[in-house]
């Protein structure tokens, strides 16, 4: 099956094209035909593309809204120009599968897109006013383009965290809000941390039920899953993406007076406050420079700059809390496993986050720990360590494309 993966954000648009079935899934033999990126959506839109053994291409063109974007790259896919032989026409796109960040309460699992479903999924809008109104766009233009007939499968950030118990996912304030208002903790990036779990339980050749790991999702965007039995237990996210670690611009975990505090002494609004806790606040707001972290380790270097170090030191110690508390709610874990563009590619953060865990025996090969770049797989302690560290690359729309198979031809999207 051919499968568009449409990943639509308020201005951007990520997808991949990704030929796989059910056989192909047992192997590991899916195939990725394109993937993009396209941004500014509304103006003069920018357009990625990789394809593998191309060039990269870069180009730019007016695109008006997420139909526009989303047509323009059907075009391309069935054009001369992309070169993807096996789909000529739109009816070789076989089936979508949509990101959507809140399935709310509703969702425990990838669904079928149907108009019963497509209604619950505005109905979480309310929880995720920012993105859930984009990934509605994405399908409602596929459904415009591509007609009715083609299948598409909607797959949550939240899904994953659907197994967490009350005492994870309540906060303690009064019961009533969570009863009146759907207020608790949903958690995020749920779709990373399954793909991870995985992963890990593939390469270790175990059970499902034999997975008792925290993983550690370190990008723009950061969050940690305390994972028991193979299903999330608990994880750093909250209501919305902003509590837990430090991240790129967000500031994660803050004392809540903090806001009507602010608030008041900056004569704003706590609307104006949580914008600068999601926007100006994390790496970006201690270095004053950037919410990059291949940039702050860069200056860091050079320049010794004292509050680029601070902003690393405290993402690296937040980690390493949520490392300590989650492994204490486990009563321990097998492993740690590190994900996303940081968790991937970094070995300075990976090992100064471990630094100090000797004593509940994390002990990091530095060799190892330098190898495991760009991709690479594999474990990072050395052999005498108690507690084992990996670092596995994630790759959400491969799994948000295999969802979108097992749901179309099984109805049942959990792996075996
Ligand atoms: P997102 O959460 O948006 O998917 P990514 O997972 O792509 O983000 O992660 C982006 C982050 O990864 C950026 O802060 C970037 O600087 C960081 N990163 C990528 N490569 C490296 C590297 N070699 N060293 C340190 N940080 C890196």
């Amino acid at each position: 099956m051919h499968v568009l993966v449409v990943n639509a954000g308020s201005s951007t648009l990520k997808f991949q094209l990704i030929a796989t079935d059910l056989e192909a899934m047992e192997t590991d033999a899916d195939r990725r035909l394109v993937h993009g990126v396209i941004e500014r959506i509304g103006g003069h839109a920018l357009v990625r593309l990789r394809q593998p053994g191309k060039a990269r291409q870069l180009r730019e063109t007016p695109l008006k809204d997420h139909r526009a974007a989303i047509e323009y790259v059907l075009r391309w896919i069935v054009s001369e120009e992309s070169g993807i032989d096996e789909v000529r026409a739109l009816g070789d796109v076989h089936a979508v599968g949509h990101r959507v960040v809140h399935g709310g309460q509703r969702f425990r699992q990838s669904v079928r897109i149907d108009a019963e479903v497509l209604h619950a999924i505005e109905d979480q809008v309310e929880l995720a006013p920012l993105h859930n109104p984009a990934n509605l766009k994405g399908i409602r233009a596929i459904t415009e383009l591509l007609g009715a007939g083609v299948p598409q499968v909607a797959v949550f950030d939240t899904a994953f965290h659907a197994t967490m118990p009350d005492t994870s996912f309540l906060y303690a304030i009064p019961y009533s809000y969570y009863r009146r208002y759907g207020v608790r903790r949903y958690g995020f990036h749920g779709t990373s941390h399954r793909y991870v779990a995985f992963r890990y339980r593939k390469l270790r050749g175990i059970a499902r039920e034999a997975v008792n790991i925290v993983t550690l999702h370190l990008g723009n965007g950061c969050s940690a899953c305390a994972i028991k039995g193979g299903n999330s237990f608990d994880t750093s996210m909250g209501f919305t993406p902003l509590e837990g670690l430090v991240m790129g611009t967000r500031a994660g975990d803050v004392d809540p007076s903090l806001v009507t505090w602010l608030a008041e002494k900056e004569g704003t609004s706590a609307a104006d406050v949580e914008r600068m806790l999601t926007r100006q606040s994390g790496l970006l707001g201690v270095s004053g420079l950037t919410s990059d972290m291949r940039e702050l380790l860069a200056e860091e270097r050079e320049h010794q700059d004292r509050r680029v170090t601070l902003a690393i030191d405290m993402f690296c110690q937040r980690v390493r809390r949520y490392i300590g508390a989650f492994l204490a709610e486990l009563g321990g874990a097998d492993a740690i496993v590190f994900t996303g563009g940081i968790g991937e590619n970094s070995p300075e953060i990976r090992a100064r986050v471990c630094q100090g865990l000797e004593w509940l025996g994390l002990r990091v090969d530095p060799l190892r720990n330098e190898a495991c770049i760009d991709g690479a797989t594999g474990t990072i302690n050395d052999k005498d360590s108690r507690l084992a560290a990996w670092v596995i690359p994630t790759d959400e729309e491969l799994l948000i494309a295999r969802d979108t198979v097992r749901v179309v031809t099984t109805g049942d999207p959990r792996a075996r």
